[in-house]
């Protein structure tokens, strides 16, 4: 779905509400806390006068509702909108501004601004998994973001870029995240949290901070001459080739890229590079992975039950 067939499909709170459903509860609705099957539909409307939907269990009497524990419990905006942003974010393979979103959704920047912060964070809530499992080669290498500061002279441009560590998985996914600096002590709390220990083989420049963290049985540096001569086991091409693609989004898309924010666009970034063999289906993946994936406690439920 992209978003003409996201608006068309979805014209209607209702029927917005009736997809959120079916994506969550692909087997009927089930109880959030004790997962029965007998849940009673009460359908009312909410505050602001667009349909509501809330559950209750026969069993354990928890009255939930459709998005309760989810991204988009009591926003004041409707499902539409948060829909049409999503799919706006995961169509648009360079990234797309908050500016951009607004005139399309038909929001205030502030507001678009929000609603495309809050959906990156959850994208990042979602790429936490580590790269590299059995038999796999991932590359590692550093790369620098911004840093333009005129007529201030090379050592202030340089002190005002930002170090992005980044490794991919051949042919796999990605990962980026940004570190204060390449030396280990930077580095090797973000390789051991993203890289496997089952991991082949961890190809990375000739940079000796990486000797003194990777296990010198599966650490292998990438030869840049040699690479010249033969796409071979230790070319980096591939995260080079996920750095440049970024580095294209970042500067199509989001002219004003404060370090606060660099790290949320990366992940941002990661996710639907991770998903780029899916293409048409992105949004419904978005949606999916935004209502099953989180697991919710019990505490945190029954905090949020009305
Ligand atoms: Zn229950």
């Amino acid at each position: 779905m992209n978003l003409l067939t996201v608006t068309k499909a979805f014209q209607t709170e209702d029927a917005a509400l009736d997809y959120l459903v079916s994506q969550r509860w692909p087997n009927g609705v089930h109880c959030l806390a004790c997962d029965c099957a007998k849940v009673y539909r009460i359908d009312t409307k909410g505050k602001t006068g667009r349909p509501y939907r809330k559950y209750e269990c026969s069993d354990c009497a928890l009255h939930f509702s459709a998005t309760t524990g989810t991204l988009f419990h009591d926003s004041h905006l409707s499902l539409q909108k948060w829909f049409m942003a999503m799919a706006l974010m995961a169509e648009a393979k360079k990234g797309i501004s908050a500016n951009q979103v607004a005139r399309h959704i038909g929001v205030q920047y502030k507001t678009a601004w929000h609603l495309c912060h809050r959906i990156r964070k959850a994208m990042e809530e979602l790429n936490k998994s580590p790269l590299g499992g059995q038999g796999q080669i991932v590359e590692v290498d550093e790369s620098f973001i911004g840093g333009k500061k005129l007529h201030k002279g090379v050592k202030a441009g340089k002190d005002a870029k930002i170090s992005v560590l980044g490794m991919v998985e051949r042919g796999g996914r990605v990962h980026m995240q940004t570190v204060e600096n390449c030396k280990a002590a930077a580095l090797r709390p973000v390789l051991k949290a993203n890289i496997s220990p089952n991991v082949k083989t961890v190809l990375t420049d000739s940079a000796a901070a990486y000797g003194h963290i990777l296990p010198k049985d599966k650490h292998v540096e990438a030869n840049h001459r040699l690479e010249l001569e033969m796409f071979g086991e230790t070319s980096m091409k591939t995260i080079e080739g996920a750095f440049s693609l970024f580095k294209r989004g970042v500067i199509g898309s989001y002219h004003h890229l404060s370090k606060d924010h660099l790290d949320s666009y990366l992940q941002e970034f990661c996710w639907r590079y991770n998903r780029r063999g899916i293409q048409p289906r992105m949004f419904s993946t978005l949606l999916q992975e935004l209502v099953t994936k989180k697991p919710l406690t019990y505490r945190k439920l029954t905090r949020e039950v009305f």
